[in-house]
């Protein structure tokens, strides 16, 4: 056992260099895209209603929608419908924020295509619909889940069944995952995270324990990737907007924006495995040419309550290509590189459930998930726009092209 886990260590290690070694400092930045981030949820909503107002000014039927969230006073999720301009027989989904603070890059790119690329899309059939912020409390509250601390990622199904299910793997590792006393970020625990994160991955694999940890949980309100005990408030109206939006689509194609999971500045192509066969076959004609993480590497994990498999299942009788498409900002695809953004949301989520000992750790464990999820490196925030806006137009005109 021993010298295995020393022969995990060293080939960690050797990632861990090779991660830190390619920051990826030869990327020409593009000032103009920079342009387009803004560091409050309050500013990305008016920008985003300045790009939406500017969109109903070009197109005909434009709807602009404010759902209120009552629990969070002033915060709404907001909603721009550029409907097809003579029929419509395919929807486009743009959204957002689903976790709340990669909103802060989701609001961007969202901002970014409504301004550059749906001039150059063919809306005769197809229509647009983008969905700002999801978790808006979230975003403005530097936290990837709601006031409840549900992962809105892990909530949302058309059966409520969804919060019966148990994670037999998590609370295994419960005690890794959740300490329940105020954060120290130099407590022994953390400084020898590492070595006690490579232990369970040595004890049980780094599938399973990957596995274990991100597709949800139901059964602990207080630890990470917890999914809730009944739907989220904004479920409701926000299905009402899509199937208001969808109406007379044989077609609807959702591409859900995050931040986080793969190699840093990469945009990554990674649903939960697709099972029904027209809708696969569709996703394989659109991505095709493009990486798409199907489901069969040891990388991949299932999540239960993902939003794109919902609204799948809102629609059995259209064809439904969903996608969530992944900025990666931590080089999570090595063990290092998910070993530190582990360590980086396990702080987070004990900060804001139990505090800091001192407001430095509290501070210094939100700054850390800040930078996780919206990296403030010019060459990070310039080159995941360029690829949306090299690889966005491609996939929405094949997916136009469907019959
Ligand atoms: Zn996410």
């Amino acid at each position: 056992m021993m010298r295995r886990m020393m022969a995990v260590l060293a080939v960690a290690l050797a990632l861990a260099c090779a991660a830190g070694c390619s920051k990826g400092g030869d990327v020409a930045v593009d000032k103009a895209k920079l342009a387009y981030y803004a560091d409050t949820w309050e500013e990305c909503r008016a920008r985003f209603l300045k790009e939406a107002d500017d969109l109903k000014r070009a197109y005909k039927g434009v709807e602009i929608t404010a759902i209120p969230m009552a629990a969070d006073k002033g915060l709404t999720i907001d909603a721009c419908m550029v409907p097809a301009q003579k029929g419509q027989t395919g929807l486009i989904i743009v959204s957002s924020g689903v976790h709340g603070i990669e909103g802060f890059a989701g609001s961007a790119v969202q901002r970014m295509i409504m301004r550059e690329l749906v001039p150059g899309m063919d809306l005769a059939t197809t229509g647009v619909l983008f969905i700002h912020i999801i978790n808006p409390y979230g975003m403005k509250n530097t936290r990837r889940v709601n006031e409840g601390n549900v992962d809105l990622n892990r909530n949302f199904d058309t059966d409520a069944k969804l919060f019966a299910i148990k994670n037999a793997g998590y609370p295994v590792i419960r005690d890794l995952l959740n300490p329940d006393e105020k954060l120290s970020t130099w407590s022994p625990g953390y400084v020898f995270f590492p070595v006690k994160a490579i232990y369970y991955i040595v004890k049980y694999g780094m599938g399973t324990l990957r596995e274990s940890i991100l597709r949800g949980q139901y059964e602990f309100p207080k630890g990470v990737y917890y999914g809730g005990k009944e739907f989220v408030p904004q479920k409701a109206p926000i299905e009402a907007l899509i199937t208001k939006s969808a109406a007379g689509s044989a077609r609807v194609f959702v591409m859900d924006l995050h931040t986080g999971y793969g190699e840093r500045g990469k945009m990554h192509y990674f649903p939960n495995p697709i099972t029904i066969p027209k809708n696969l076959e569709a996703a394989k004609k659109v991505f095709a040419g493009y990486t798409v993480d199907w489901g069969d590497t040891g990388d991949f994990y299932v999540t239960t309550g993902d939003f794109t498999d919902w609204i799948e299942k809102l629609f059995p009788a259209k064809t439904v290509l969903r996608m969530t498409a992944e900025y990666g900002t931590m080089d999570s695809q090595t063990t290092m590189g998910s070993i530190r953004s582990l360590k980086i949301t396990i702080m987070e989520n004990q900060a804001a459930n139990f505090g800091g000992k001192s407001q430095g750790d509290f501070d210094e464990a939100k700054a850390n998930f800040r930078e996780m999820y919206f990296p403030s490196a010019p060459e990070w925030r310039s080159t995941i726009m360029q690829q949306t806006a090299a690889e966005f137009p491609v996939l929405f005109k094949r997916f136009g092209e469907l019959k």
